[in-house]
């Protein structure tokens, strides 16, 4: 029996791969410093595994985005990068002025950037697997190259399309939907992968893992007839082990038909692959990855209970190799520096670097290894004992009623109200929340948490920030006016220091996209408000101005789905605990005066299962809950935010949240997300349309704001139009802001006197 281990986060045990990256970027370092210190990661990722598992992958340090990687090794480079230039291109498609678009990776919170297809003509550009597969060989390490399928990367990707409406054909991005397209694509990319395969079978690698996670999603039939035919020819090269997670794969029985080497479940998301595997067997000719050990969830595994599973499995197929149940990189790197953690709960986590003890642990007790077998015990003891309940919370979510999550009043007629209220003009404009998080912001918030500044003169710093903040926006003329988030690191782990039964951690970074890391907070027990979290910032925001200022808030389906939680009670349940405590909040602002609150869920839609027969449950609780936290007064504007989310296929969902206004992404697809609201037959509610993409420094000038505006105002009446931007600005310095803004404002001005 093996083990294998993949996706092992790259970031380093001090974030060092993002001070390489960002230090690279700004010229601090030059292009073979960067490549050095990469290097010293790889090393430092391949030593983890190898103290730990038998199989050891490689090329799995993307300097960005391994699905980029990707489509650089088949050359998919949109014409507009012009000739490829090594890293220079591939940083200006990661994040230049004409960047790639960035979607969430299947339904997690790592984002990819989504391959454009101009054409079929692709060719080998760039053999990072047989680079990588040398690099370690050299060091005297046997590694297993790893690749996304040329499946998944199809699914993944955009291609290209004439819309031949009116007299210029619109070029226009969209996913593949029918199969010529498909399978033209298909060939090409799949052509270029035989290469690859070919070129590492002449340097004698024999095997190599292939991730192909698109599998678990519901497919056609010509989809999988297409996935046999890729895996009877790459087979003729290399053996393939095949690695599938984040769900059941979708079609058992055409799936273990596969002609590869080896076959990878994901064990833990759900119960229908082992279902299926107990009720029509696993073929005897064939290797059972078993995905036992949780890639995304922090919580140490009941090795006990993983030891039987294995041996059960070990019952039906004749090799077994243990591994984890999806890319391990959802995780941060080790639990160990958490020195602050209450030691209880500490002892019940589990990060990467554990994950791959546990792996070890498992077959070493399994072939009868006396430490390993004590460690199954005292984990199972350990786990035995109850955490974190709180009787209160469980009776009122017990107790809630249907009437909990109906707003009193409907849509049109509160829409009077607050208009009366309001007074807005139209296209009212408006931004998402936060402002830019300054060098100066970051110091003081550091330096109160060390106690280098008192509670007192934390507090009178960020009053600061926000009056600065509130005469700024005068300035600039915006109608509805934000406090600027300045007290706030990350929009759920603020929330999550404030709630009870949820921990934070110091160093459990995970990265997001690029460079760009988040600390997922840990839901270990019964959430509840222990006091008001947001009213003292908002209220004094309030009160240094005549506009109105939104109460911001994170909402509970995005409190979740960016935090590890318990598994012992439904998802649900721990969705209206969020969502029971963030009421209290709302209620406490609008008995302070407020008039607006926002609610953001940017993780609603990717939260959504991989399997469309599953989204009816999840968008059933998950709707429920936002509706839950958002029942106030019919007075009250309750605005969301979601950003870089696909509508079209959840518009109905979303609708059912029964928000006054919702702020969307449309800058980086140019307006093409607005179609899902079009085609949702009696879209009545408002939308503000963001027409700066903030993850670029470059500033939006007012023909391209219009250009948006103007497409917006085709497809929607006027008066359920804003103008925002993307999402939150934190990230952008206030020399791009300001004039952003302006440039925003005049524009909304500008349409408003041509109506
Ligand atoms: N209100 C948050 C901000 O402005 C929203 C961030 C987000 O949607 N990711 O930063
Ligand atoms: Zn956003």
């Amino acid at each position: 029996m093996k083990t294998l281990a993949y996706g092992f986060p790259k970031l380093g045990e001090k974030r060092e791969f993002k001070s390489l990256l960002e230090n690279f970027w700004k010229g601090k370092i030059d292009e073979t410093q960067f490549v050095d210190g990469m290097n010293n990661l790889r090393r430092w990722m391949v030593e983890n595994y190898r103290q730990n598992v038998d199989m050891i992958p490689s090329n799995e340090l993307s300097y960005y985005d391994f699905v980029l990687d990707t489509a650089v090794m088949l050359s998919a480079i949109p014409s507009r990068f012009g000739q490829y230039e090594g890293l220079k291109t591939y940083f200006e498609m990661a994040r230049g002025k004409y960047a790639l678009e960035m979607t969430k990776y299947f339904n997690t919170n790592y984002h990819y950037l989504v391959p454009e297809l101009e054409n079929a003509e692709l060719k080998l550009l760039k053999n990072y697997l047989l680079e990588e597969y040398r690099f370690f060989k050299a060091m005297g390490v046997e590694t297993i190259p790893k690749i996304l399928s040329p499946f998944t990367f199809l699914k993944l990707s955009k291609v290209l399309k004439r819309k031949e409406e009116g007299p210029f054909p619109i070029l226009e991005l969209s996913k593949i939907e029918d199969q010529a397209t498909f399978e033209k694509y298909f060939n090409a990319v799949f052509g270029v992968y035989e290469e690859v395969f070919k070129e590492l079978k002449e340097e004698g690698v024999k095997e190599v893992l292939v991730e192909d996670p698109a599998l678990c999603l519901e497919l056609k039939d010509y989809e999988w007839d297409l996935v046999e035919e890729m895996y009877s020819c790459l087979s003729k090269y290399l053996d393939i082990y095949l690695l599938t997670y984040y769900d059941s794969v979708s079609d058992y029985q055409r799936y273990i038909k596969l002609p590869v080497k080896a076959l990878g479940f994901d064990l833990v998301s759900n119960r229908e692959n082992l279902e299926n595997i107990r009720r029509f067997g696993f073929p005897e000719d064939k290797v059972l990855i078993a995905g036992v050990i949780n890639g995304r969830q922090v919580w140490r595994a009941c090795l006990d209970e993983k030891v039987r599973l294995v041996e059960e499995l070990s019952k039906h197929a004749k090799d077994v190799i243990i591994a984890n149940s999806c890319p391990l990189f959802h995780l941060p790197v080790s639990v160990e520096p958490e020195n602050e953690l209450d030691a209880e709960l500490k002892e019940r986590l589990a990060f990467a670097k554990e994950k791959l003890f546990e792996l070890r642990t498992i077959k070493s007790a399994i072939e009868g290894d006396q430490q390993a077998r004590l460690e199954v015990e005292r984990v199972k003891k350990l786990l035995s004992i109850k955490f974190g309940e709180v009787p209160e919370v469980r009776e009122k979510v017990k107790n809630l009623r249907e009437e909990d999550f109906v707003r009193d009043v409907p849509y049109q007629e509160r829409i009077k109200l607050q208009q009366d209220i309001l007074k807005l003009p139209l296209l009212p404009t408006t931004t998402i929340g936060s402002f830019p998080q300054t060098e100066e912001v970051r110091r003081a918030r550091t330096e109160y948490r060390n106690g280098k500044l008192s509670p007192e003169e934390y507090e009178r710093f960020i009053k600061e920030q926000i009056e600065k903040v509130i005469r700024i926006q005068e300035d600039i003329g915006l109608d509805v006016l934000v406090h600027g988030e300045f007290e706030r690191t990350d929009m759920v782990e603020f929330f999550a220091e404030k709630l009870g039964g949820i921990a934070t951690t110091k160093h459990g970074w995970v990265l997001s996209y690029g460079s760009r890391v988040y600390r997922p907070p840990i839901i270990y027990g019964d959430v509840y408000r222990p006091e008001p979290m947001t009213l003292k910032e908002i209220t004094y925001a309030q009160s240094l101005t005549q506009k109105p200022v939104k109460g911001m808030l994170t909402g509970p389906v995005t409190i979740l789905n960016w935090s590890y939680y318990r598994e012992d009670i439904p998802k649900e349940e721990i969705a209206y605990q969020i969502a029971l405590a963030l009421l209290e909040e709302v209620k406490d602002l609008e008995n302070a005066g407020i008039k607006i609150i926002q609610i953001d869920e940017p993780a609603f839609r990717e939260g959504a299962p991989l399997k469309k027969r599953d989204w009816p449950h999840y968008f059933s609780w998950a709707v429920k809950a936002f509706r839950l936290c958002s029942k106030a007064k019919p007075q009250t504007q309750i605005h969301t935010h979601m950003c870089y989310s696909e509508f079209n296929e959840v518009i109905e969902y979303i609708y059912q949240m029964d928000f006054d206004v919702i702020s969307i992404e449309a800058s980086r697809s140019k307006g093409e997300i607005l179609s899902a609201f079009e085609n949702f037959k009696g879209w009545d509610r408002q939308i503000g349309i963001g027409v700066y993409d903030i993850h670029s420094p470059a500033i939006p000038d007012k023909n391209s704001i219009r250009q948006i505006l103007e497409r917006a105002m085709k497809v929607l009446p006027v008066e359920l139009l804003w103008v925002n931007p993307d999402c939150g600005l934190k990230t952008r310095r206030w020399e791009e802001v300001v004039p952003a803004l302006k440039n925003m404002v005049e524009c909304a001005e500008e349409l408003r006197k041509e109506l």
